[in-house]
């Protein structure tokens, strides 16, 4: 009974164009949640071939437990923050110097830390400036040290 009502309205060929377009729809939905998962995991440094697996098995379900299991973050991105901060780090260092001993801030021609006396910088023996330890003439009025 409920066949027979049914029929009429499934020959429609309108209906199974439809049909047709969702299982399309669907095909196409069940690949790209796959390539995507794949993708993800190896991104993340999991494996990538067998949460592809899983996906296409199980297709949502199997997603909703890779994206419950997989890893925090991907390698790179871990190592990517990582370089970030120490540029970070590096623009404070510059902007805002401190001593390498005590870390308290010292300013840029200080030749001693003010707080443990360690010395920071050499004065040029002609012109006096506050010269880096390492550096052999004085850039300044190029006196060799
Ligand atoms: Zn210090
Ligand atoms: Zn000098």
């Amino acid at each position: 009974m409920f066949n027979e009502l049914l029929q009429p309205v499934l020959d429609n060929p309108l209906v199974q164009l439809s049909q047709r377009l969702c299982w399309l729809f669907f095909v196409i939905f069940s690949l790209a949640l796959v390539f995507w998962t794949w993708r993800d995991a190896e991104r993340r440094g999991a494996m990538s071939w067998f949460w592809g697996l899983v996906v296409l098995l199980f297709n949502i379900p199997g997603w909703i437990v890779y994206m419950v299991v997989r890893p925090p973050e991907s390698l790179a991105d871990e190592r990517e923050r990582e370089l970030e901060i120490r540029a970070r780090e590096a623009e404070l260092q510059r902007r805002f110097p401190s001593c390498p001993a005590c870390f308290k801030p010292v300013e840029d021609d200080y030749l001693i830390c003010p707080s443990c006396m360690k010395k920071l910088k050499k004065e040029c023996i002609s012109c006096g400036r506050a010269l880096k330890l390492d550096w052999t003439v004085c850039p300044y009025c190029k006196t060799k040290q």
